[in-house]
């Protein structure tokens, strides 16, 4: 009987040890946290907090928070999505900005960094590529709730992007900051055209420019255009489908960042196969 159980434990353990379960577990443990410090990122930014002091606390009652109630996702649950001290409803947006940002370091396992074994040789660029991919969760829910983007986000990818390239990898220094020229530039002129054609104030915010700016520092010119391209079409149809509903005035402002954080997802994960599936059609 005993030596039954036994026979069972090798089994168990090349399953709980197998590289796969094992890299799975790591990244969504990775996306956790991160997820948790992206919290901090959309409470803090709009408001011009520092991200370190003072330390985490309840906006209602300004009681420190333990760190038994720090835990990602885990203690949501463990408090019942209130407060321990002032009862007050703990908001949905932090477990979901934690499960979502494990979500998408699971999905850039097995296709970003599943392209290259980013373990075994550690890549700045791979790594500075993946982090700048889900950081655009942040930046999304800033700029939907604010109008705003932080330059403390896009300032630092653009100087982080900069910096990578002097490290060995796939973008060198020149192709770099062309990159970051296309981004800027492009977005600049659909900013000039659309003012040419609504007869209103910037259609471009300075932080979709700079963020633009941080993509192609960061991938380099193509991807930079195809994430424009993306992000442009998604705002058109979702501008568009609000318009027709009536439920967006033609003054009302649309938040950029959603639509070119999306592009870029779908540039990074999709853009080589559409541009060769495109150019296949003419061949
Ligand atoms: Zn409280």
């Amino acid at each position: 009987m005993i030596k039954g159980i036994f026979s069972f434990l090798p089994h168990t353990a090349s399953f709980i040890l197998h590289p796969c379960l094992l890299s799975s577990l790591t990244a969504i443990l990775f996306g956790l946290i991160t997820g948790s410090f992206f919290n901090v990122l959309i409470y803090r930014l709009p408001r011009r907090e520092s991200i370190i002091r003072p330390a985490s606390h309840c906006p209602g009652c300004n009681r420190p928070i333990r760190p038994w109630e720090n835990i990602p996702l885990a203690s949501y649950v463990l408090l019942g999505g209130k407060c321990s001290g002032c009862r007050q409803p703990i908001s949905l947006l932090y477990p979901f900005v934690e499960t979502i940002t494990a979500a998408a370091s699971l999905i850039l396992l097995f296709t970003v960094a599943a392209s290259r074994p980013m373990l075994i040789a550690p890549n700045v660029h791979l790594f500075l590529q993946c982090f700048a991919l889900l950081l655009m969760i942040p930046i999304t829910i800033i700029d939907f709730r604010h109008y705003i983007i932080p330059d403390a986000l896009t300032l630092t990818l653009l100087a982080a992007g900069l910096l990578a390239s002097f490290l060995p990898g796939d973008i060198p220094p020149f192709e770099s900051i062309l990159g970051g020229l296309a981004g800027a530039g492009t977005l600049l002129a659909i900013g000039w055209l659309g003012k040419l054609a609504f007869r209103k104030g910037d259609a471009m915010g300075g932080g979709d420019i700079k963020l633009c700016a941080a993509v192609g520092v960061i991938w380099g010119a193509k991807i930079a255009l195809l994430t424009i391209f993306f992000g442009s079409l998604c705002g058109a149809v979702a501008g568009g489908a609000t318009l027709l509903l009536g439920k967006l005035h033609q003054s009302h402002r649309i938040p950029f960042a959603p639509f070119l954080a999306l592009g870029l997802w779908v540039a990074v994960l999709f853009g080589d196969a559409m541009v060769r599936g495109y150019l296949r059609l003419f061949m």
